[in-house]
């Protein structure tokens, strides 16, 4: 069935939802519905407003005495916080966060030429995720080996550290999601940063 997408009070887009949990989350006034001129709606104006919708809505809901088109958007009216989802250890977000630079020499390059670095190396402890792991150039990255980055005599210019995105870039979405036309213009980062599926 339809999903709806969920704007916070500013209009960030924060979740994705069932369109049943939309329609009750908009009979009890906590959202409003959101057109594509950016107008808004109560329960009962959109339930006016489903009457007479000129474009090809979800669908629409029937009761015994009136019916109701699915929303695809809808603003919370209380809500102004931004989804808390933990930046997934994935190669574009490594990549990304430390903008496509080597750690050790602070040059740009090209995805292709760039590795990713264990600053404490695997074979002596070091960890696999935001706290050791930062991106190189494939020279920086065989001229430091398996060694500390003070052994190699190199410097490290930046932090290992976990990124902290917030906005749209946090929305999940699950295997096989579609992504609605008229969405667009809320979530258009999103198709960068969505979790890829690693099968
Ligand atoms: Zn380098």
């Amino acid at each position: 069935m339809s999903d709806v997408l969920v704007l916070n009070r500013s209009f960030f887009a924060v979740q994705i939802i069932s369109w049943r949990r939309a329609l009750s989350l908009l009979y009890l006034d906590h959202a409003r519905v959101v057109d594509e001129e950016y107008r808004t709606y109560t329960f009962d104006d959109w339930r006016e407003f489903s009457s007479i919708i000129a474009r090809e809505p979800s669908g629409y809901i029937r009761t015994p005495t009136f019916k109701i088109a699915i929303p695809d958007v809808i603003t919370l009216r209380y809500f102004d916080g931004l989804p808390r989802a933990e930046v997934k250890f994935t190669r574009r977000n490594i990549y990304e966060h430390y903008s496509y630079r080597c750690g050790y020499c602070g040059k740009n390059f090209s995805t292709s030429e760039l590795n990713l670095e264990h600053v404490i190396p695997r074979s002596r402890g070091g960890k696999t995720d935001w706290t050791n792991v930062v991106t190189t150039c494939i020279p920086c990255n065989l001229r430091k080996g398996n060694r500390l980055p003070y052994e190699a005599g190199m410097e490290l210019l930046v932090k290992p550290s976990k990124p902290r995105w917030t906005g749209t870039a946090a929305i999940c979405y699950r295997p096989g999601f579609k992504i609605k036309a008229s969405w667009q213009r809320f979530i258009d980062n999103v198709y960068w940063n969505s979790e890829l599926d690693s099968h």
